[in-house]
């Protein structure tokens, strides 16, 4: 039986890192045992689900560089694949249910059931364990109510037993007795809800593994009753481990950008970001921090899975963007530059091959293309701060004999007409400093540094220097 996975997102935001890390690992999965990775839509929350955010989802997936073989998008064989456009189905199997006694329409009002739970919680009982009050009504009236369009859901007769499935990663789980009661599979408005379409689509659908967030495993216990009231084999499950914030705490929006789009708005690396989500929750065998999630095919399974809960660490993250950053094409890390770089910025008037050192020249320098921002003055700046180590450069006895030699050659070079310092003529005036003027080490390397750049740390002054229009040397001198 060919392998199946499915990552299945509710479309009511934006895909959150977590939700990626899991569309991951089913990717991974399906792609390891050459199966297919399916996109489901579950979008039965009518009022919470939107068009713009499924679409937006898709593009973040693609983004991420994990694509589907079957969508809502794409087509398949076992479509549709929006929950929305599948009710008829789900119903059909709802009133299979009521009809063979699995379920049952229930007429608890809202204020019945806000009763009955205020009860249950007076006696130290779990909520649910007045939900069966309409379990037992003789299922011809309930026909008749129903027909006669009395409000109400239908509940799954919870067959009250002991459950227990194998989790890949976390091994047997088992669930207790009375952890729920006859719960909704459909709503008084006609829409099914989670645990029940979930299901069915999981089993229409012939999934082989549902992989998906540590928050659904109590989710489990209904869905395996789901599975045994329509005579099916569950899939295998493996529930993810939680990812936290740097407090321990579930991640959430107070612990900074939570979302992939966040992260695409930050100009962040796909291959960085995926990369590092990867890593939280698995492990590389050969212990590697740095891959290529495309070529996981023959190591990738569910062995080297941690249960334990992951540490979302942007810092990390922004460590893995600095890595990918050194191996970008340089055409690549031209244009990421250029993006992050204001459109009104001298930066947009040089030549492709300025272009081009430039970004060579900060490439190690940065860990986000907009860092690059901060680091323009180095080249572009008039006028020199005089922070206290500027200060104390320009202190030396020997800076203001850089300065003046500096100064001299500038005129020179200005008066032929050139509007740079070309490498050549860098290196010159080092060796007529070292040489001539007899200026050597710190005092040397620190007080051109300053006399050139006005600052006392940055790239190498030889590739720098000739950048730097000058004009704004110039300046910098006077
Ligand atoms: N729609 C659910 C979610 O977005 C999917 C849970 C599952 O994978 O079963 O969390």
């Amino acid at each position: 039986m060919s392998v199946r996975v499915r990552f299945a997102p509710s479309p009511t935001g934006y895909l959150h890192i977590g939700g990626a890390r899991t569309a991951l690992y089913c990717y991974l999965i399906a792609k390891a045992k050459k199966g297919s990775f399916v996109l489901r839509i579950e979008d039965t929350d009518l009022e919470r689900s939107k068009k713009e955010y499924e679409l937006a989802m898709i593009d973040d997936l693609k983004w991420c560089g994990l694509t589907h073989n079957e969508g809502p998008d794409i087509g398949g064989d076992f479509g549709p694949y929006r929950q929305s456009e599948r009710t008829h189905t789900y119903l059909k199997y709802a009133n299979e249910f009521v009809a063979k006694g699995l379920a049952y329409p229930c007429f608890l009002t809202g204020d019945e059931l806000e009763e009955l739970t205020a009860k249950a919680e007076s006696e130290k009982k779990a909520p649910h364990t007045y939900h069966g009050k309409y379990r037992d009504l003789d299922p011809k009236e309930a026909a008749e109510r129903v027909a006669k369009g009395e409000e109400h859901v239908i509940r799954f007769k919870n067959p009250g037993k002991e459950w227990e499935f194998k989790d890949l990663v976390r091994g047997n789980v088992k669930f207790p007795v009375d952890m729920v009661g006859d719960f909704v599979i459909i709503r008084s408005n006609g829409m099914p809800v989670y645990n029940f379409c979930c299901v069915i689509d999981d089993y229409l659908m012939e999934m082989t593994h549902v992989i998906r967030a540590e928050e659904h495993l109590n989710n489990t216990v209904r869905q395996l009753m789901i599975y045994e009231a329509i005579g099916a084999k569950p899939p295998q499950f493996v529930h993810c481990s939680l990812l936290v914030g740097e407090d321990r705490q579930k991640l959430s929006k107070r612990h900074g950008a939570t979302s992939v789009k966040q992260y695409r708005d930050q100009d962040y690396l796909p291959g960085a970001l995926i990369n590092y989500l990867c890593l939280l929750g698995w492990s590389h065998p050969e212990e590697k921090d740095i891959f290529d999630i495309n070529a996981l095919d023959d190591i990738f399974n569910l062995d080297r899975f941690n249960k334990s809960p992951a540490f979302y660490d942007i810092n990390k993250l922004k460590y893995f963007n600095e890595q990918y950053l050194r191996a970008l094409p340089l055409d690549e890390l031209v244009a990421g530059f250029s993006r992050a770089i204001d459109d009104s910025h001298e930066w947009h008037t040089k030549d492709q091959q300025w272009k081009n050192d430039f970004s060579e020249l900060f490439r190690e320098k940065v860990q986000l293309f907009s860092d690059i921002v901060p680091q323009l003055g180095l080249i572009f700046d008039e006028a020199i701060e005089q922070t206290e180590d500027v200060v104390e450069v320009n202190g030396w006895e020997t800076t203001p004999t850089i300065r003046d030699y500096i100064k001299s050659e500038v005129q020179n070079i200005k008066n032929s007409g050139s509007s740079s310092i070309s490498s050549e003529q860098f290196s010159e005036m080092m060796n007529h400093l070292k040489k001539g003027l007899k200026i050597k080490g710190k005092p040397l390397f620190m007080g051109l540094r300053v006399v050139l750049t006005g600052k006392t740390h940055g790239p190498d002054l030889s590739k720098a220097i000739p950048l730097t229009p000058i004009s704004t040397i110039e300046k910098r001198l006077n």
